[in-house]
């Protein structure tokens, strides 16, 4: 028998498993050695050899190669072997960025993949899907992934959207009885649920029956995942330059090449220094380490909670100009305390803190009995039936594992002396229709000892009054008429003001025995109760990391489902609300056109009582008004919206998988204040990329130029291929990757937006890049010009102390890099990466300078000390020249 023709009991005994306690933890061992890890075998992935050898793909580096090959052939055997070794040690270091660059990128992945909840050892657990085994018992609920296939064996309006296996876009109903023996295709099993599908409404149980390659999504190998691009503009666009920078390289060496030829140099020694020069002044190590730097700093992002999903958006972060973001849970605590109750123009208050159930009830400021208030019995009794939430006791501490509005109803009510497992044995649950963003309401249908059955009803007052057509005013039910919806509404607006987040409770008595058939026919005719209204308190953090957004440039703007009032008066606290700004509601939003919605959204700081579906509209009119948008959301109805956003970004403790798999961003803490901190460091790294993008440049740029004008000058060349190759390994390499590593300027909050159109060489750069280059080849070429008129006859003498000067004039000009203005405007050494970098970089330049076997492979002899007054003294002029230069406009 197949498992969808079982009944569950059936299922239960073919698994060998327990519907009521799961597995146990022995099972589970045993069952992930006999069917492995619950997961899709990956196609092949690129071997480490493969990935070694792509290194030397280059053809200049090829070339480097040959060229090498013949000296080696013509007798030049030590250098022939140096500058093999040099090639090879420049391969271990793209092959070991690249390594480092895939393996972060690989944890990335694995810290965004799916967390399922499963029954084991009667206890329900989260767990990372790929330890499911079959006979788990797993619930879900809108907005998950099915982690396994499943026979499913509890559902409550359960609907699915299986497209990924049929094809079929619209979502399936699900039921648990079994099915005839027929032979049913995936889209009729309606008592399976399939690994990789999409739970859009209602929630569920099920009892695993297939994990990993035995589901129905591993059949179908050809439907894995295609990986998205992983390329950031950035990346891109400096990949079209390194076409750009190849050639000019190669035409700049020629010349050097040509002219040194025609001055009399011997073709064979111009050809190697040529090549030699290419190799180094070809950045082709750019793109690994900007990947290095990306993930680096998504590393950095991840220790202050804010995962990258898509690589891309780490650039994106960095030019966002408006966040939109959800109140509740985002820019509050989401720890909810029912503080207010009303009911028949009378309200009560509670007391307590947090989660804790104890507190009393009072009227005015004298302690009340409940058990004397009728109406207020019933909203607490109510509120606790409609209700999923389960309250836990840690130590000395309460959590609620659930929605915390239900949560703040059900301790609310246990402060009253309500037990919930004594309610069910009184009354039990019928039917329900769960809670949803758009509806904001959720109902169950609940039958007494006498069998009379009730709908019960709880969601957004001015929703539920809608819904109402009488009101239980003093005990009694009356026709809910104008002038009492003008009461109740100011009763709301009353709570509200006090930034209460508000829930009122309806209920409707049904004929027994019949079967409601769905939300819109329970949720209508409704007799209104009462209200009740808890505090969330914003979180702490928020208001500063509003107004550093603010001081950035950065408007935030505050999407909620919650009450125009409650919403206002939370934004007020926050600093989002000023006097200038509108607030816009979800019936207002609705009536307007897109176009209608554009004239006024940059005034707008606040969206309430908006639905899901509205959040498109709005990102769409910012996006019109040339806005870069970072927009928040947790459930399925936000996938939409945050996919259309420049930077989607979900919640990671409340947010459904289908929300964290569109976004590109997920906060781990749920945090308004990680939004800010990941835009700050994105910012940072996007930076720190134009640093050493500055300074790798430059270098080059100085050392094409110093070959050039000494060819240019007819004389010898100053540098000599190995020199040259070392240059590049040694110098450009570690004080790049420090770079990469630097702490952001401490400005980087106070500045606009960058523009995401900005190309590599905006904002000065260009200009830094060429005047920094032919100044550091400048002094290069002074210094060797001076060395070797003073000693005509002793040329190696003159190229050392050129070596040391280009060497010495890109270790100061680093130190510059670090900050868009000059070297004094923040302390030089301030990155301790980056000293050590300089510092290591110089003793392997002293090394090869001083240690006399490697003298005649670097063609070094050692210089005098008072030739290192000159050289640091010439090699300090490209910086400080333009550091001063800068201090006198600044005066002026
Ligand atoms: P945000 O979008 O900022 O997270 P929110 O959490 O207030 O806002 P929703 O969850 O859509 O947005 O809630 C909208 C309204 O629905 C709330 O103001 C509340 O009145 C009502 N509501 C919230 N949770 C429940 C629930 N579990 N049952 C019934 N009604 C609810």
């Amino acid at each position: 028998m197949k498992y969808h023709e079982m009944n569950t009991k059936e299922v239960e005994e073919a698994l060998n498993t327990d519907l009521s306690s799961g597995l146990s933890s022995a099972d589970v061992k045993q069952r992930l050695k006999q069917y492995g890890h619950n997961e899709l075998e990956e196609g092949e992935k690129q071997s480490a050899w493969l990935l070694f050898f792509s290194q030397f793909k280059d053809f200049m580096v090829l070339v480097l190669l040959a060229a090498t090959l013949i000296s080696g052939f013509l007798g030049e055997y030590i250098d022939a072997i140096a500058i093999i070794a040099i090639v090879i040690v420049n391969a271990f270091l793209g092959f070991f960025q690249e390594i480092k660059a895939e393996k972060s990128l690989q944890a990335l992945k694995e810290l965004s993949a799916p967390q399922v909840q499963v029954l084991r050892d009667g206890q329900w657990i989260k767990i990372a899907s790929k330890e499911i085994v079959p006979g788990d018992i797993l619930k879900f609920s809108s907005g998950d992934r099915i982690g396994a296939d499943l026979r499913l064996i509890d559902v409550k309006s359960l609907e699915i959207e299986e497209s990924a296996l049929t094809g079929e876009s619209l979502p399936v109903s699900k039921m648990t009885d079994e099915l005839p023996a027929e032979n049913l295709g995936i889209g009729d099993m309606a008592n399976m649920a399939f690994m990789g599908t999409m739970v859009t409404r209602g929630n569920g149980m099920g009892v695993v029956v297939g994990t990993g390659m035995k589901t129905a999504m591993g059949q179908i190998a050809d439907l894995l995942q295609s990986a998205e691009s992983m390329t950031t503009p950035l990346q891109r666009r400096l990949e079209q330059l390194g076409k750009i920078l190849i050639v000019t390289a190669l035409f700049l060496t020629a010349l050097v090449v040509i002219v040194g030829v025609i001055q009399g140099n011997d073709l064979y020694t111009m050809f190697l220094a040529g090549v030699s020069l290419a190799v180094a002044a070809i950045p082709e190590g750019l793109p690994a380490i900007v990947t290095v730097a990306l993930s680096l700093g998504v590393q950095r992002m991840i220790k202050q909670n804010a995962i990258v999903r898509k690589l891309p958006a780490v650039e994106t972060l960095g030019c966002a100009s408006v966040i939109c973001s959800d109140k509740t849970g985002t820019m509050t605590q989401n720890e909810m305390t029912v503080t207010h109750l009303w009911s028949s123009g009378q309200t009560w208050f509670v007391d307590g803190v947090g989660y804790e159930p104890r507190g009393d009830f009072y009227h005015k400021d004298e302690r009340i009995d409940v058990h004397n208030e009728k109406a207020l019995q019933q909203m607490l009794m109510f509120g606790m039936l409609c209700n999923h939430a389960e309250l836990i006791q840690k130590k000395k501490e309460y959590i609620v594992d659930g929605d915390p509005t239900e949560g703040a109803l059900l301790v609310a009510a246990i402060k009253a002396g309500y037990n919930r497992a004594d309610l069910l044995n009184e009354f039990s649950i019928v039917q329900e229709f769960p809670f949803d963003s758009t509806r904001k309401m959720m109902s169950v249908i609940i039958k007494d000892p006498n069998g009379r059955q009730f709908v019960v009803t709880k969601g957004a007052p001015d929703i539920l009054v809608g819904k109402s057509e009488a009101i239980l005013w003093n005990g009694k039910k009356q026709l809910l008429s104008q002038d009492a919806k003008q009461t109740v509404q100011s009763a709301i607006n009353e709570l509200a003001s006090k930034a209460l987040r508000t829930i009122a409770i309806g209920f409707k008595e049904i004929p027994a025995q019949t079967m409601v058939l769905d939300e819109k026919e329970a949720e209508k005719s409704l007799t209104f109760i009462g209200l009740q209204g808890m505090i969330d308190p914003p979180r702490p953090e928020v208001k500063l990391a509003v107004k550093e957004c603010k001081d950035a440039g950065i408007k935030t703007v505050m999407i909620t489902g919650d009450h125009v009032i409650t919403a206002k008066a939370i934004a007020k606290q926050l600093g989002i609300l000023s006097n200038q700004s509108k607030v816009l509601d979800g019936p207002a939003l609705s009536n307007m056109s897109l176009e209608e919605l554009e004239d006024v959204v940059e005034d707008v700081s606040v969206f309430a009582r908006v639905s899901p579906e509205h959040k498109l509209k709005i990102v769409k009119a910012l996006q019109n008004r040339g806005h870069i948008v970072a927009m928040t959301g947790d459930g399925v109805n936000d996938a939409p919206a945050i996919k259309a956003a420049d930077i989607g970004v979900a919640m990671g403790i409340t947010g459904t998988d289908v929300a964290k798999e569109s976004s590109a961003l997920v906060l781990l803490d749920d945090n308004f204040a990680t939004i800010k901190a990941a835009i700050k460091e994105g910012r940072n790294i996007y930076e720190n990329i134009r640093k050493f993008i500055r300074y790798l440049l430059a270098s080059n740029v100085g050392e094409i130029l110093v070959m050039l004008f000494a060819m240019l000058l007819a004389l010898p060349l100053p540098l000599v291929p190995i020199q040259i190759l070392w240059v590049n390994l040694v110098t450009d390499g570690l004080p790049a990757m420090a770079l990469g590593l630097d702490q952001p300027e401490g400005d980087v909050m106070k500045r606009k937006p960058r523009s995401p159109k900005e190309g590599v060489f905006a904002r000065g750069l260009g200009w830094k890049i060429i005047s920094r280059g032919f100044l550091i080849g400048l002094v290069t070429l002074l210094a060797f010009m001076f060395a070797y008129k003073d000693n005509p006859d002793h040329l190696e003498y003159a190229q050392t102390v050129a070596f040391a000067t280009l060497v010495l004039a890109q270790l100061i000009h680093v130190f510059d890099c670090r900050s868009e203005k000059s070297i004094l405007s923040r302390n030089p050494f301030g990155n301790k990466y980056l000293v050590w970098a300089v510092i290591l970089s110089l003793l392997m330049v002293l090394v090869v300078i001083y240690y006399p076997p490697l003298q005649p492979i670097f063609h070094t002899v050692p210089i005098l000390a008072s030739d290192w007054w000159i050289i640091t003294g010439l090699a300090a002029v490209p910086t400080f020249l333009l550091a001063g230069s800068f201090l006198l406009r600044k005066t002026k």
